[in-house]
């Protein structure tokens, strides 16, 4: 987590601190109306089977776009939701419309893709977590098994008795819990002994070098083990070549997201890709 402000906070050496500081003070004061305004929407990018490159979900990811600033990118608007509490009505909205939307998209094409949703840790943590779920659900007609949620490994790792709790309801309503960004954040893995996990999402870091870099190759070939032998999917992030494909089929990858098959796009444009594709954005693939 630490790493991944260090690298979002690039800009501050470059351009005036000022500017910077500015700037996040018209976005924190303008993040109320903004949802008011309905100037937040959802983006999806899709996640396919490592073996056969058929579409089998989509991640929800939020999208500011802002009437003079343009598109303003989660890196930067979501820390600002969390200092200021907007992130809980916020991501009730991303909950409940990711729910409906993909609801949407199966009955137009008569598909059974999940939705994936990342939850700020200031969300899991409320009381009310699981009724919100409920009634995204219950709005939504969406199928639970239909539902992933995404939490960073923070989460899990100081998870006390009401959050175990919690992530066991979550479960046993039938919604997966995948741990997003795994590998980057703490070294701690006793928790995936004692919590009801279904998928690891592998960041993109380990697979920028996998080629070159017999580390990083070793590593996912670690995670991919002790994910299957905990009987957990995982899902490499931030797929961008073929080479990165090929490279986790044969380490057994089940699940991949990443540019390579599609970047996150509008709802109204979800339809076209998938018929385009054929429901499989990399056509034929080199067999096994
Ligand atoms: P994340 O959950 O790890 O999402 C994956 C990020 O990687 C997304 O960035 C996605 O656009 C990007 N990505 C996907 N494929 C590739 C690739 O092939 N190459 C590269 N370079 N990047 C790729 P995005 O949309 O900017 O989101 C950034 C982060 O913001 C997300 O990371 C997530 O932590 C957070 N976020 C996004 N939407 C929400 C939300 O609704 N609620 C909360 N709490 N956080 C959100
Ligand atoms: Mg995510
Ligand atoms: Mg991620
Ligand atoms: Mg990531």
């Amino acid at each position: 987590e630490a790493k991944k402000k260090g690298r979002n906070t690039v800009c501050w050496y470059n351009v005036d601190v000022m500017e910077v500081a500015n700037e996040q003070v018209t976005l924190r004061r303008e993040l109320h109306e903004a949802m008011s305004r309905g100037d937040f929407c959802l983006h999806y990018q899709p996640i396919i089977q490592a073996r056969d490159g058929k579409i089998v979900g989509f991640e929800a990811l939020l999208r500011w776009n802002h009437p003079t600033l343009g598109n303003i990118p989660p890196s930067k608007f979501i820390p600002l939701a969390e200092q200021t509490g907007q992130i809980i009505p916020l991501g009730q909205w991303v909950m409940a419309r990711a729910c409906w939307d993909i609801k949407q998209l199966n009955n137009r094409l008569a598909t059974h893709y999940f939705v994936s949703v990342n939850v700020s840790p200031l969300q899991f943590h409320r009381k009310d977590f699981v009724a919100q779920l409920q009634i995204a659900l219950t709005k939504s007609d969406l199928a639970p098994t239909l539902l992933d949620v995404e939490v960073t490994e923070g989460v899990l790792v100081e998870a006390n008795d009401g959050e175990s709790q919690t992530l066991k309801a979550v479960r046993s309503m039938g919604v997966g819990v995948s741990i997003d960004d795994f590998g980057t954040g703490y070294s701690s893995l006793s928790y995936l002994r004692k919590l009801p996990i279904s998928k690891i999402k592998l960041d993109r870091e380990f697979l920028i070098d996998i080629q070159s870099c017999p580390r990083s190759a070793a590593i996912v070939d670690s995670i991919i083990q002790l994910a299957h032998s905990l009987d957990l999917e995982v899902v490499a992030e931030g797929v961008e070549t073929a080479q990165q494909h090929r490279d986790l089929l044969a380490r057994t990858c089940d699940l991949c997201q990443g540019y390579l098959y599609g970047k996150a796009m509008a709802p109204h444009c979800l339809e076209a890709f998938i018929l385009e594709c054929g429901d499989n954005p990399l056509g034929s693939l080199p067999s096994r």
